[in-house]
């Protein structure tokens, strides 16, 4: 049976058919469209992308508003399935910008009350971070000023002279006098080493894990999966429910998403799709200012070659005996131990030459086995030739998302609460912006970060934005 109602609205004639409401706009006269209303799902808030971003921010969101409904979304068929799982996973807080410091450092100690008092193994195992450096690097003004910051921030690090670094990293070739292939290269030699004992690395799973699961404890809404957002639903507010609006003369917010199965409405919409970020707001006119760049990661194993077990396992940096997270001072080239597949990841951040993308596509997550070969490959093996021979049994590729001073965004604007841009370490901060996103929800002016230390919300905001240039990018 078909049950027929027909009100009128404003300049609507409202048609409801079984319930489902219809609704044909009539301006000056005549009848315009026709087109389905208010069968949506609405919500508080709506989180749109479960990376590790995404999770920490839902998770905050959800513990501080306990009665809001807060639903969570991605298109892909679980969390953290993206870049978060892409990448090199480890932690650091040497930065040489306060902000950073401030993001990471926090965020470091969250990750280890999660794995030390809450009991949930992040595998995070503290490796140290050594960056490599030369006579010239190390007497850089940017180096002065980066250590300065930390000594200033309480960060700690300790500097190693040539020398010791020689005892310390038997396999280092620190020596490149009368080496045409090095002097071809640009590769500079090695006199310094800075290390940071309270970095490491960590399984960006587990973290995801930590953050979904509690967010589901305390949720009322179940999270849902394979679900994308094709866009933003900008709406005139208030509505006057003319057709063509918004106009620009009334004011405008996002009050949902329309997706591949429908359209979801919320109060607020959090975008914190990283890469992708370009791709919603663009068509609704707000600038993003975030950039992306391909990254890869090779996975070499030591396998039966004695020269790189003896590498992972130098002892005196840390107390798993292991080497560092290790930078090398030319070429970006960079490596860290994988000590449960007695291994090393080789990544690489490249500058001039890689270009910048808009939004990350397919093509950005194929690894390029050329690229290890010529590029990686030779830098790496002149400054530890253990690995010369070396093959990767494994590489994959994503996406940095950039934001211009490298530091991240979080900003609520016209109903969209944007977290991204973390520039290649969205893991390390994803506790601090998960708080200061749900700070900025709630009105507050300063997140409270873990361990007690405050920031001001709008801080990573565009138009209240107050930060140093970050540097130290690998
Ligand atoms: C090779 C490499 C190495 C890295 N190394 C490190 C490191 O050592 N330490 C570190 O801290 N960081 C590192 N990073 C950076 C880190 O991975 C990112 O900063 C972090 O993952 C960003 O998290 P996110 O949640 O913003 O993004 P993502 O994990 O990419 O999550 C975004 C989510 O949004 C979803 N999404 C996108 N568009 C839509 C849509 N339209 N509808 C629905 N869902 C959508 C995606 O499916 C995805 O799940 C590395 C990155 C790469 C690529």
């Amino acid at each position: 049976m078909i049950r027929l109602e027909v009100t009128w609205a404003a300049a609507n004639l409202i048609l409801s058919v079984n319930g489902k409401r219809f609704r044909w706009a009539c301006f000056s006269g005549s009848i315009t469209e026709a087109f389905i209303v208010s069968t949506e799902e609405t919500f508080d808030v709506i989180v749109v992308g479960a990376g590790c971003l995404g999770v920490s921010t839902a998770y905050y969101l959800q513990k501080n508003s306990p009665d809001k409904k807060i639903l969570l979304i991605d298109r892909t068929l679980a969390a953290g399935q993206s870049n978060t799982a892409m990448s090199a996973a480890a932690v650091r807080n040497m930065f040489a910008s306060s902000t950073n410091q401030l993001l990471t450092d926090t965020s470091i100690k969250y990750f280890e009350y999660v794995q030390n008092e809450l009991g949930h193994n992040l595998f995070f195992e503290k490796t140290g971070y050594l960056w490599l450096l030369s006579e010239e690097q190390f007497n850089h003004e940017s180096v002065k000023l980066w250590m300065e910051r930390m000594k200033k921030s309480g960060i700690n690090f300790k500097i190693y002279t040539k020398d010791e670094l020689k005892k310390m990293l038997p396999g280092l070739n620190a020596n490149f006098a009368g080496d045409e292939e090095a002097e071809l290269m640009h590769l500079q030699e090695v006199s310094y080493g800075l290390f940071g004992s309270d970095c490491g690395v960590l399984d960006p799973t587990r973290l995801v894990e930590h953050y979904f699961e509690e967010f589901k404890k305390i949720s009322h809404i179940k999270p849902r999966f394979g679900l994308e957002v094709k866009k933003l639903l900008l709406e005139a507010d208030p509505k006057l429910d003319l057709p063509g609006e918004p106009f620009v003369w009334q004011n405008k917010k996002v009050n949902g998403i329309i997706t591949d199965k429908g359209t979801l409405r919320a109060d607020v919409v959090v975008l914190a799709i990283g890469a992708w970020t370009n791709q919603l707001l663009d068509p609704i006119g707000i600038d993003g200012m975030t950039k992306m760049k391909k990254r890869q990661l090779f996975v070499i194993h030591a396998e039966d070659k004695k020269e790189l077990h003896d590498l992972l396992d130098v002892k005196g940096f840390n107390e798993l005996g292991c080497v560092p997270f290790t930078i090398l001072p030319s070429a970006g080239v960079y490596f860290r131990p994988q000590l449960q597949e007695r291994g090393f990841w080789i990544g690489c951040g490249d500058t001039i030459g890689r270009a910048y993308k808009y939004i990350q596509t397919d093509e950005d997550m194929v690894p390029e086995s050329a690229y290890y070969e010529n590029s990686m490959y030779p830098v790496l093996s002149k400054y530890f030739p253990a690995f010369q021979g070396a093959r990767p049994v494994n590489s994959w590729a994503g996406g940095y998302c950039y934001s211009p001073d490298r530091i991240p965004f979080v900003y609520l604007e016209y109903g969209v609460l944007v977290v991204n841009g973390a520039s290649g370490s969205g893991i390390m901060k994803a506790d601090a912006l998960g708080r200061i996103a749900d700070a900025l929800y709630r009105g507050e002016a300063e997140a409270e970060l873990y361990g007690g230390k405050k920031i001001p919300a709008k801080t990573l905001s565009i138009k209240d934005r107050n930060v140093e240039i970050e540097s130290v990018i690998i």
